[in-house]
């Protein structure tokens, strides 16, 4: 009985110590596999960082955190939320019109007005808006309007009334507008030289070419390479879109230092970031903040090596630095400054670039183009759906309906503006930079251009220690020109337009008496001073400049 017993457990223990010993082993086998993942993840992320950004992270996440921590003490939130209040007040007075008299639509007018009111409703709204309908017209922008002439304007508007009503989306139903749109995208192939095989589509604006090259290379990732936690590797002046892109997307996004001088990304730090999850490496041509392209051969090396994807962002180089050669342009200056190296397709290993229409194409906003050096890759972009309940439903980019006439309208730019115009846009674009740039260069000591920018923006920073670039970008707005106050380092950008050629002699006489009055008497008030100032002064910086963009952002639906 006993024994009998006793060989029972015997063969129950062998039965079942294999299993008891492989859970455990299973347990420790998980708990090891866990360790070794977050060890690569780690050893990944500081090879791509490098050990001292990698412990500067650690701190700003720590101090960040710790910031939180003692903002949500009751006197310091206090305090805040008195500041953000008054920030909030200073915001909307300066945005949103007060007082009795302003006349405000806030419910539907009961009955329908007619041409001649909603007319005279806008002029009145111009005109107590302080005359802001057309106050970009004196010229004093960096951007924003990129053509602005009266021709120009008639041929959009006319094109766009004429399709007013059609979208894309019923191509049956408005054969014309899907003509022209595949044919805007052809055009564009064809100044960037797509191989054959190349295709593309049209989007609502460089912010969407990007977000949609981003899932296009997330979904190709997935299906070809079977990769389920994709990064992408940008430069620091990549435009924000491939991070908001990366946010919505849910991409790992590593962001790389450039080099001071060139303002090219350095691609040395980019190879030590590519590891096996990579999907995708970006270069600019132009990029946004300091109008320097990066080294796109050789970024083009790395991903073809790594067999990723490389996309070229000429959301601003647009209708740009595709004419630059044809303008004499792309060999820069007998200094050898300014000088354009290859970047769009031509490069082996280019496999994307995104254009915007909307910029130097003085197309209608609201256009860009996207294009892939394989229509296979241009696959991965689509949505497609062949069972929902409203029909199998289709659609290439992010949005369902579309407004034809933008497509109307930008088709109709491109083919009256034509390579000759756009080629004498470039020319006196891209002249009236390089008489902005040299001018900093020789007659301004104080002052210095970032890198030796190849296209249509410049941006100065300072090398006296008594001159702050951004007092002197107040001193320019006072002076009535709207530029762009950026970071990393303190410096100001002005992208040129056709709206710039009148006033090249007027901006570097502006530009001297601001240099001296930021010299002499800096007021430390103005708008640049305090925005950028703040973001980069202390920890609390970034937190605080976050409140307030968001506190803006509420103040444009005040109605
Ligand atoms: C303007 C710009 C974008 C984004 O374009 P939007 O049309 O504003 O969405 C992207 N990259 C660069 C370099 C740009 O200048």
């Amino acid at each position: 009985m006993a024994s009998t017993s006793l060989s029972a457990a015997q063969s129950s223990l062998r039965r079942y110590l294999p299993l008891i010993i492989t859970l455990d082993n299973a347990k420790s086998g998980l708990f090891y596999y866990v360790v070794i993942i977050y060890v690569i993840k780690a050893h990944r992320h500081l090879r791509a960082r490098g050990i001292t950004a990698s412990a500067r992270e650690l701190y700003t996440w720590i101090s960040q955190h710790v910031i939180r921590l003692i903002l949500r003490v009751p006197s310091t939130r206090q305090k805040v939320a008195a500041q953000m209040d008054k920030a909030k007040l200073d915001i909307e007075n300066r945005l949103v019109p007060k007082g009795e008299n302003v006349k405000r639509h806030l419910t539907l007018p009961s009955e329908g007005k007619n041409l001649e009111w909603i007319i005279q409703e806008m002029d009145t709204m111009d005109t107590e808006l302080g005359g802001s309908g057309d106050s970009w017209k004196q010229g004093k922008l960096s951007g924003a309007v990129y053509h602005g002439g009266d021709e120009l304007t008639k041929i959009i508007v006319a094109a766009y009334s004429r399709y007013c009503v059609s979208n894309p989306l019923h191509p049956e139903v408005f054969p014309a507008i899907r003509k022209m749109e595949a044919e805007i995208v052809a055009m564009c192939l064809k100044m960037y030289h797509g191989p054959s095989g190349s295709g593309g589509t049209m989007t609502s604006g460089g912010t969407e070419s990007i977000i949609m090259a981003l899932k296009t290379y997330r979904d190709w990732a997935r299906s070809v390479k079977g990769i389920k936690e994709p990064e992408i590797i940008v430069s620091t002046t990549a435009h924000a879109a491939f991070d908001k892109g990366a946010a919505y997307l849910g991409l790992k996004i590593h962001t790389i230092a450039i080099d001071p001088y060139t303002r090219q990304v350095n691609v040395k730090h980019v190879k030590r970031a590519i590891n096996p999850n990579t999907i995708l490496l970006v270069g600019s041509c132009v990029n946004f903040p300091d109008g320097n392209q990066d080294d796109i051969e050789a970024l083009a090396l790395l991903a073809k090596k790594n067999k990723i994807g490389l996309h070229v962002d000429c959301c601003l180089g647009s209708f740009i630095v595709p004419f630059l050669e044809a303008a004499g342009l792309s060999k820069g200056n007998s200094n050898g400054r300014y000088r354009l190296t290859p970047f769009d397709f031509t490069v082996d290993g280019v496999t994307s670039i995104s254009c915007d229409t909307h910029k130097y194409g003085f197309a209608p906003k609201g256009t860009s183009v996207i294009m892939y050096r394989t229509t296979e890759l241009r696959r991965f972009q689509y949505y497609v759906n062949p069972s929902w309940s409203g029909g199998v439903y289709a659609s290439p980019s992010l949005s369902g309906s579309r407004p034809g006439a933008l497509i109307a309208g930008c088709w109709a730019v491109m083919q009256h503006m034509g390579t000759e115009g756009y080629l004498s846009s470039c020319r006196e674009i891209v002249t009236a930079a390089r008489t902005i740039a040299d001018a900093i260069t020789d007659d301004i000591p104080e002052l210095y251009v970032l890198g030796d920018p190849p296209a249509s923006v410049v941006a100065f920073g300072s090398k006296h220690p008594n001159v702050d670039p951004l007092e002197v970008g107040d001193g320019m707005s006072r002076r009535g020109w709207h530029l762009n106050g950026l970071s990393q380092p303190k410096s100001v950008h002005i992208a040129c337009t056709r709206l710039t050629l009148p006033l090249v002699d007027q901006f570097i006489a502006d530009l001297k008496d601001s240099v001296r009055e930021a010299k002499v008497a800096p007021s430390g008030k103005g708008s640049m001073v305090a925005v950028y100032g703040l973001g980069n002064s202390s920890a609390v910086g970034p937190e605080m400049v976050g409140q307030l963009a968001s506190t803006f952002l509420d103040a444009l639906y005040k109605a």
